[in-house]
C-alpha cells in the first residue's frame, strides 16, 4: 500500500515527488511511456529559472529525479495499462504490476504530435522544435518554417516572426482549422510566407546533424521542391495522455483531465498536475508549479482522511 502515487516523470511530476517526498509521503513514481517527459526531448532551456546560462533539457530532469530521490521518492519503469479509480485504495496496473494507493497525482503530461518522419525524430532538438516558446530565441535572424494550420501554428508563426527573419507557414491543405482572426493575423505579418498545399516529405540533412532544407511536396500537383531553412517548428497539435482515464475523471473536448480548487479531479483523493490539465501554457516551469500544488493537495487529502486511511 503506498500513500501516494504519481504517473510521469516529467518536470510536473518530479516537482510533485520532492514535495511529496520532504512531506515524508515517500511517493512511489511510476515513469510512464516517455520517461522524462518533453524536458527530455530538448536541448538548451534558457528560460527555467535559476539557470542564468540555461540548463539541458535531460539535465534539469536527471536533477530534478535526484533531488526527488533526496527525499525518499522511488522510481518505477512501466506504462499504464488500467486505473481503477471506483473506490479507494486505488488501484493503478503497468503491465506486470499492480499497486495500491491512498492518493494518486496524474502527471502523464501531453505528447507534442509529429508527421512522422524518420529525419525528423532524429533531428528533434537539432533545428526541429516542438516549441517556439522553447527555442525561438535560438533561431534569431534565421530563416525557419512552422507546419500546421490550426491556431497553434499560426500563434508560433507570429511568435517566431520576432526572432526569425523569415517564417515560411507549411500547411497541407489550402483552407485552414486556425481560428480566421488568427489567419489574419499571420497573413498581415510581412515575415510571414504561407506555402500551402504541402506536405514535409523530409528534413535534411541528419548526416550532417543540423536543419539546412526541407523536401516539400505540394499535394495538388505533386511538384518536389527545396525550401532552405534552418530551423522547423511541428504545429501540428498535442495529445494528452490520459486514455485509460475516459469514463473515469472528467475531461475537455481534446481529453485534457478538468481539475478544479486547485489540482483536483473529480474523484477526490485523484489530482492532475501539468500538461495533462494545461494545453494553454505547457511550460516547465508551469508544470513544476502545479506539480507542486498537486503534492501539497495530496498531503492535505492524506492527512485529512488519516484515521479512516488507517484501515485500509
Ligand atoms: P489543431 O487545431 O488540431 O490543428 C492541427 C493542424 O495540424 C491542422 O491544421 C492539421 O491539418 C495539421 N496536421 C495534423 N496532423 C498533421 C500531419 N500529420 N501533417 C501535417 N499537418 C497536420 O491543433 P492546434 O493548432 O494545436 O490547436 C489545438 C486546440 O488549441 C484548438 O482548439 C485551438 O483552437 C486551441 N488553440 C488556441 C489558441 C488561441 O486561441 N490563442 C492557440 C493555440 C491553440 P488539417 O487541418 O488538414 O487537419
Amino acid at each position: 500500500m503506498n500513500n501516494l502515487i504519481i504517473i510521469g516523470s516529467g518536470c510536473a511530476g518530479l516537482t510533485a515527488a520532492i514535495y511529496a517526498g520532504r512531506a515524508n509521503l515517500s511517493p512511489l513514481v511510476i515513469d510512464g511511456y516517455e520517461p522524462g517527459g518533453q524536458l527530455s526531448l530538448t536541448t538548451l532551456v534558457e528560460n527555467y529559472p535559476g539557470f542564468p546560462d540555461g540548463i539541458l533539457g535531460p539535465d534539469l530532469i536527471e536533477n530534478m529525479r535526484k533531488q526527488a530521490e533526496r527525499f525518499g521518492a522511488q522510481f518505477k519503469a512501466g506504462a499504464i495499462a488500467e486505473v481503477d479509480l471506483s473506490k479507494r485504495p486505488f488501484k493503478v496496473v503497468t503491465g506486470s504490476e499492480t499497486y495500491e494507493t491512498r492518493a494518486l497525482i496524474i502527471a502523464s503530461g501531453a505528447t507534442a504530435k509529429m508527421i512522422g518522419l524518420e529525419s525528423e525524430r532524429k533531428l528533434v532538438g537539432h533545428g526541429v522544435s516542438t516549441c517556439a516558446t522553447c527555442d525561438g530565441y535560438f533561431f534569431r535572424g534565421k530563416e525557419i518554417a512552422v507546419v500546421g494550420g490550426g491556431d497553434s501554428a499560426m500563434e508560433e508563426a507570429n511568435f517566431l516572426s520576432k526572432f526569425a527573419s523569415r517564417v515560411h507557414l507549411l500547411h497541407r491543405r489550402n483552407e485552414f482549422r486556425a481560428s480566421k482572426i488568427m489567419v489574419d493575423r499571420a497573413r498581415a505579418n510581412d515575415k510571414i510566407h504561407f506555402i500551402t498545399p504541402v506536405v514535409v516529405e523530409e528534413i535534411s540533412d541528419v548526416s550532417r546533424g543540423g536543419v539546412e532544407y526541407l523536401t516539400l511536396r505540394n499535394t495538388e500537383t505533386q511538384a518536389a521542391t527545396k525550401l532552405p531553412v534552418e530551423g522547423v517548428f511541428i504545429a501540428i497539435g498535442h495529445e494528452p495522455n490520459t486514455k485509460v482515464y475516459r469514463g473515469k475523471l472528467d475531461m475537455d473536448e481534446n481529453g485534457y483531465l478538468i481539475t478544479h480548487d486547485g489540482t483536483q479531479t473529480k474523484v477526490p483523493g485523484v489530482f492532475a498536475a501539468g500538461d495533462v490539465q494545461d494545453h494553454h501554457y505547457r511550460q516547465a516551469v508551469t508544470a513544476a508549479g502545479t506539480g507542486c500544488m498537486a503534492a501539497l493537495d495530496a498531503e492535505k487529502f492524506l492527512d485529512a482522511h488519516k484515521l479512516s486511511d488507517a484501515a485500509l
